[in-house]
């Protein structure tokens, strides 16, 4: 159930209703909205009787949600919602440009990385530090030493830090060094990793599990939801099919069906979702063109010696060149995706 307060009701009615559904034993999620706030419910086992909020001062309605979720939809929060990551932002006007390599190999490696990345203008630079690999003989990430390269980015640049938790204890490290918590599509169903990330003050960005259908997708940012953090962005990053082409197939469709029913930001990854570089410019002018609110990009200062997805990274001149035509192709774009 959520409770949909009228236009202008004050910050007392909205606390009142707060308290009712506390003392019912539930968890309220208060959203403000441009018109008006509403109230999402979590935690009650079965339908709620609207009587218990139908007269309270300043309630307009008491609505039942018939949908898995409660507050990723639209029925909550009917404007898109802007994530902050200080005083940068994804979900707004600006195209969120999220750039770096795959993983941090070294301070010289990243240094030359984040140096480009600031130049384009893009305030969000990326980097694992920890890195989920297919195989456990690859090279895993250099760790808290990554994280601090990173923090040494962030001073030096004032770029934003999007770098990827594994699990609970990264968790910790990530709100130590970064300012946004990734979580990687092979942890898109680890409960408890998202559970941790839902008590998080920093936002987080969501991947898309390798074969997560919108629903479960969807069903993870509500887990970290429903712990209190709202700042999620999701992300499409290729699901596996049967194309051989390519190293996964970019859902983009799943872009416009993700704005019909929630009112999340949406990023697309152009290079886990081909794993091919000469695809990847093509793909990111296409998620923009499709109403991304923004890209996640690797990119390499030498890619053909990348300690991990090499063959997706792009050269700085070519990451300097994508920036460039995305931002065309956003411009034109504003009209139809500003609401
Ligand atoms: C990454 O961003 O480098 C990464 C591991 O992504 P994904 O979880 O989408 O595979
Ligand atoms: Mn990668």
């Amino acid at each position: 159930m959520l409770i949909v307060m009228k236009a202008g009701a004050t910050n007392e009615e909205v606390d009142a209703v707060v308290r009712v559904i506390s003392e019912l034993g539930y968890r309220a999620h208060p959203m403000p909205g441009a018109a008006r706030t509403a109230i999402g419910i979590t935690g009650n086992p079965s339908a709620i009787d609207p009587s218990h909020f139908e007269n309270l001062p300043g309630v307009a309605e008491a609505v039942r949600v018939s949908k898995p979720y409660k507050l990723v939809t639209l029925d909550l929060h009917a404007e898109k919602t802007v994530i902050r990551v200080g005083d940068a932002a994804i979900g707004g006007d600006e195209l969120a440009i999220i750039a770096g390599p795959c993983a941090i190999e070294s301070r010289g490696q990243a240094f030359a990385v984040a140096e480009a990345v600031r130049r384009s203008g893009a305030r969000f630079f990326r980097g694992g530090a920890f890195k989920p690999r297919t195989s456990p003989y690859a090279f895993q990430g250099l760790g808290e030493e990554g994280l601090r390269i990173l923090a040494e980015i962030r001073d030096a640049y004032g770029l934003k830090i999007v770098t990827e938790a594994l699990d609970e204890a990264g968790v910790d490290l990530v709100e130590r060094y970064g300012d946004m918590i990734q979580i990687g599509a092979r942890s898109m169903q680890n409960f408890t990793l998202l559970r941790r990330a839902g008590k998080s003050r920093l936002p987080v960005l969501l991947k898309r599990g390798l074969s997560a259908t919108l629903d479960e997708w969807l069903l993870a940012a509500e887990y970290i939801m429903s712990e209190g953090n709202y700042q999620v962005v999701l992300c499409e990053r290729g699901i596996r099919t049967f194309s051989q082409h390519t190293r996964n197939t970019l859902d983009l469709a799943v872009i416009p069906a993700v704005r019909r029913v929630s009112h999340l930001p949406v990023v697309v990854d152009p290079s886990h979702g081909t794993g091919k570089n000469y695809m990847v410019t093509a793909l990111a002018r296409a998620g923009v063109a499709v109403g991304a609110d923004g890209l996640i990009v690797e990119v390499h200062n030498s890619p053909d010696q990348a300690l991990s997805d090499g063959a997706q990274a792009l050269t700085l001149e070519q990451y300097e060149q994508l920036v460039g035509e995305v931002r065309a192709i956003h411009e034109v774009m504003m009209p139809a995706t500003v609401t």
